[in-house]
């Protein structure tokens, strides 16, 4: 198989080149060149197989250039990181199918796919007797997944800038604790966006960033949307009632997640809709709802890990959208550049919401939704879930409605004992970190001192 860009101008790279690229060099994004599609045999077969297998039997589609042991051997280490055997247990509650794909080592849903990256890029470098150093900002969930995803390997070395006290303590604790000397974390003095304005300026030194061989592990890597395929087939095996096609919830930030699970309808799993739910910062909300893809100030929410306005992953879906026009894509991100925004014509919309539903849930919607599910089940969930449950709890339908779980909910501890007025049970996971030792470097707001802090640890 081999990885085209969305904005067509470079030539076809190999899947482990489109690993290592991120990026493709023309400003778009990776997709392979063409969609493997499976059969209804096929996907009877694949539902009987255990997680690892049935994720091997999907990424060796996209994974061709990797041999099919050492594949194998990828995979199967990357799910043995989780807290149960089944990887993603689902769970039926309140007449909804919870998917708790949450079970990897930082309790979020990154987990699946940064496990596997990971693993993909300490092959790849050793194979090449090549070296990397990622660099990356973080509100919190993405750096203690990237930082787990390449703990000890070979190789690598990951520098996590984070806003010193601005992320929760759960998730400070899961970042700092990480004591390998290949980890370097980063409390900057300053905002997250401070964070992010600083790793965007050294990557735009592009001389600091070929002598230093910095990478990144941004959603917008294919091999992060290759890992999410697979849950939603495992997802759909474990919901099958009399071959009713099920409904999706995806709780979204920057489409990632939910890209993931269209591309797995495109390869032929039988889905009925996708609903995409947002908080207050709604674009993608306002996209199916009216075609205006318009960003706004940013608003902090109580789920933070989907506080996004542009969502970097929808051009890919654009490109799908489109029947794989590039030079379409590629105008419309520059309308997306130059006007802030995208207004798409009515008639495309009407077919979006042929595949896409969407629900926006506000801060106390989220809060009464973990209350009200809290009282009717037992069963307490994250304040990004809640998102989606929200939608689910109103939907009207006779197909199983599916909603995607994508944090445990003692990483919003405050939230959870604030709606529900019960402290969310912690995992092992998290009550293994209390008390270790702590590896942080505080940093001033300043991208001299920061460059400066890699180069003495490279
Ligand atoms: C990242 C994240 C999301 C959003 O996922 P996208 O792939 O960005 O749409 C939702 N919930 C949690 C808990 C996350 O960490």
């Amino acid at each position: 198989m081999r990885y085209v860009s969305t904005r067509g101008k470079v030539p076809a790279v190999s899947f482990k080149d489109a690993v290592m690229m991120g990026l493709a060099d023309d400003g778009g994004l990776l997709v392979p060149e063409s969609v493997p599609a499976f059969t209804a045999d096929e996907l009877t077969k694949l539902s009987a197989l255990d997680y690892p297998s049935l994720a091997y039997g999907i990424i060796s589609r996209f994974a061709t250039d990797i041999e099919p042991a050492k594949l194998k051997d990828i995979i199967e280490k990357s799910y043995a990181a989780f807290d149960t055997e089944e990887v993603i247990p689902v769970v039926r509650k309140g007449g909804l199918y919870i998917a708790e794909i949450f079970h990897g080592p930082t309790f979020a849903f990154k987990d699946i796919a940064l496990q596997f990256l990971g693993n993909l890029f300490e092959h790849i470098l050793e194979e090449r007797g090549e070296k990397l150093n990622i660099v990356g900002a973080t509100s919190g969930d993405t750096g203690s997944a990237a930082i787990y995803g390449v703990r000890g390997r070979k190789n690598i070395r990951i520098f996590i800038l984070h806003p010193k006290g601005r992320v929760s303590p759960v998730q400070e604790m899961q970042m700092t604790s990480v004591t390998d000397e290949n980890v370097f974390n980063l409390a900057l003095d300053g905002t997250f966006d401070d964070c992010q304005d600083i790793v965007k300026e050294i990557f735009g030194d592009l001389k600091f960033k070929h002598d230093f061989s910095l990478g990144a592990v941004n959603s917008i890597n294919w091999a992060r949307v290759l890992a999410q395929i697979v849950y939603y087939f495992w997802c759909s095996f474990r919901a099958a009632e009399n071959g009713r096609k099920p409904i999706f919830i995806v709780p979204t930030g920057n489409f990632g997640n939910i890209f993931a699970g269209y591309y797995a309808k495109l390869m032929g799993l039988p889905v009925e809709k996708f609903i995409l739910a947002t908080n207050e910062n709604n674009i993608l909300s306002r996209f199916i709802n009216d075609g205006d893809y318009t960003a706004k100030e940013v608003v902090a929410t109580y789920s933070p890990s989907m506080d996004i306005q542009i969502a970097s992953n929808f051009e890919r879906y654009l490109y799908f959208f489109y029947d794989k026009d590039a030079s379409k894509v590629e105008e419309l991100m520059k309308t997306l550049k130059t006007e802030k925004g995208i207004k798409f014509p009515a008639a495309d919309i009407a077919k979006v919401q042929q595949e896409f539903g969407t629900y926006s849930a506000a801060n106390e919607e989220t809060e009464a939704v973990i209350a009200s599910f809290y009282k009717s089940t037992g069963y307490i969930i994250d304040p990004h879930t809640a998102c989606g449950v929200a939608a689910g709890l109103k939907l009207k339908t006779e197909s199983p409605v599916i909603c995607l779980s994508t944090a445990h909910p003692a990483k919003f501890p405050d939230v959870v004992m604030k709606a529900a007025g019960k402290a969310p049970e912690k995992p092992a996971g998290i009550i293994r970190l209390e008390g270790l030792p702590r590896k942080v470097a505080d940093i001033p707001k300043d991208t001299e001192t920061v460059k400066e802090f890699i180069r003495r640890n490279v």
